[in-house]
């Protein structure tokens, strides 16, 4: 039977793990809406059915209903299929012309396939048994659906609910906009606006569409957007400045009331040090803390705390699979990413020579930029047993890296959110950040007073601070081993689940509803 008091939610992304990942936004669609429904929502998921997600899911989707709709002046073929993963119903948007190829975005076409998706998200709407309460819009792909909402389906009515007579109005149905990144708006040429979007020039303009001569699908969502969420409470502060807004803090400052950043989280079960499959002993934070002494005989047992046994192994093995000297002793200090500028790859690059003057290892895993990539591949190549660069995607060594790794870098530029600082911690790796954005969020600054922290950060984007947090947490490692044992500790025992974010995300859909 129908639970007429549950939210009902309906999630548009452009990809989804486990379906399609390009990066973070996948993984926030991947795992979101299940902790929502754990929390008693009916949160349902709808993204493109591309042609390289696993068979395996393919075989499982159901056929819902197909149709035509207009797009501009095209009539295109809509199919809708479903699956339930881990609790959710996911509805797949299906067009072989659209949606046939192998990867989410990069094509010449990219406006007019996000144009069509949000449409037919809407347009969905008729043929589901699910009206949506909220439409969770993310990032510029899904940006367009409050102006078609307002521009197209103001009167349009959505398919009645199973029992009910009529259907509710679109026009009951609210909004949310959340920013992955802001990098990327959706700009395309105007002719966009009547030809794929069908809107005259004056409705573009009253939708928030036109940025000089071009339309802008973000801005438009933003100006729309019921509610606009970031991935960090810091982030949502800084895009309302110059530097961070990319030319679209006009908006944030003017929709300051209806912004708000909500850290994401993580899959703890599938980034676990306990069960992970893909590291050779298994620890957990209570493996971090040794029982020292009863000295008053009570049973009562002091701690200390220690770097877990697992970790120790998996740092050996990780040595090993590298060919860097074996020896418990060498800090290693990791990278593991993009190597692009936002990264804050040029501070790194500035003193890593400097810095390894010092007895540590560094290990990169990551593809980007030639100049980067260079770099650290010179640096491996002159001292082999002390410096590693791993040029490639490599999820299962990445793991073993959180794992083996004493510090792991991001000394971002600008990180909206960020997941390498929140998985290194998990393992028990200590980050080394610069403050902002979700780093600033997430990472808590060792305190040499009372020892607290899960990390360094350093504040102003500048190499030497960076060096002279990683020289800093150097002699912490070699000369106040329980300092950094209790850091090890300390970072191992954050929540980083989506438990607490997952209800801020609730309390927001019930602001709207
Ligand atoms: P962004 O989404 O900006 O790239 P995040 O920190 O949010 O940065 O997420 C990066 C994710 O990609 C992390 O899970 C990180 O472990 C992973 N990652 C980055 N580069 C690689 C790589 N070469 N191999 C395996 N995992 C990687």
């Amino acid at each position: 039977m129908k639970d007429t008091n549950k939210e009902r939610i309906l999630f548009a992304a452009f990809e989804a793990v486990p379906f399609i990942k390009t990066g973070g936004l996948g993984d926030v669609a991947g795992s979101l809406p299940g902790a929502l429904n754990r929390l008693g929502a009916d949160v349902r998921l709808i993204m493109p059915k591309f042609a390289s997600i696993p068979q395996k899911y393919k075989d499982q989707m159901v056929h819902v209903a197909d149709f035509y709709m207009p797009l501009g002046w095209r009539s295109q073929f809509v199919g809708i299929e479903t699956l339930t993963f881990r609790g959710v119903i996911v509805y797949f948007i299906d067009n072989e012309y659209y949606f046939n190829r192998d990867q989410a975005y990069g094509y010449y076409d990219d406006g007019e396939r996000v144009a069509y998706f949000s449409r037919a998200v809407l347009e969905s709407l008729k043929y589901l048994d699910f009206s949506p309460q909220v439409i969770h819009c993310n990032d510029w792909h899904t940006a367009l659906i409050p102006a078609f909402l307002q521009g197209k389906y103001g009167l349009d009515i959505m398919k009645a609910a199973p029992g009910q007579t009529e259907g509710m109005p679109y026009s009951s149905i609210r909004t949310v906009l959340t920013i992955h990144n802001l990098k990327f708006q959706g700009k395309f040429s105007g002719y966009m606006i009547g030809d794929v979007l069908g809107f005259s020039q004056l409705e573009a303009e009253n939708l928030g569409l036109i940025d000089g001569d071009a339309v802008n699908f973000m801005r438009s969502g933003l100006s729309f957007a019921d509610r606009i969420t970031t991935v960090s409470p810091t982030y949502a502060d800084e895009i309302c400045t110059d530097f961070f807004g990319e030319n679209a803090q006009d908006i944030f400052n003017s929709r300051r009331d209806v912004l708000c950043g909500i850290l994401n989280g993580i899959d703890t079960k599938a980034l676990d040090p306990e069960t992970d499959p893909m590291i050779p002993e298994h620890y957990c934070a209570a493996d971090a803390w040794l029982k020292v002494s009863d000295d008053d005989g009570d049973g009562s047992y002091e701690t200390s705390p220690c770097v877990p046994e697992g970790k120790l192994r998996a740092k050996e093995a990780l040595q090993q699979r590298l060919g860097l000297a074996t020896d418990p002793g060498k800090p290693i200090y990791s990278i593991i990413s993009r190597l692009t500028d936002q990264k804050g790859l040029d501070l790194v690059v500035a003193i890593i020579d400097e810095f390894l003057q010092e007895d540590v290892q560094l290990i990169v895993l990551g593809v980007g930029e030639h100049k980067y990539e260079e770099k650290f591949r010179s640096l491996a190549g002159m001292m082999p047993d002390r410096v590693s660069s791993c040029q490639f995607f490599d999820e299962p060594l990445s793991h073993m890296i959180y794992a083996g790794s004493d510090f792991v870098l991001v000394p971002s530029l600008f990180e909206p959110c960020g997941l390498t600082q929140i998985i290194a911690m998990r393992y028990g790796a200590l980050p080394i950040v610069r403050e902002t954005g979700g780093l600033r969020d997430t990472v808590i600054p060792y305190n040499q007073f009372d020892g607290t922290g899960t990390g360094f950060t350093f504040a102003n984007y500048n190499a030497h601070e960076l060096l002279f947090k990683m020289k800093e947490a150097n002699s912490i490692f070699h000369n106040n081993k329980e300092a950094f044992a209790g850091l090890v500790a300390h970072a191992l025992e954050q929540d980083f689940s989506w438990d607490v974010s997952a209800q801020k995300y609730l309390d927001l859909y019930r602001e709207l509803i």
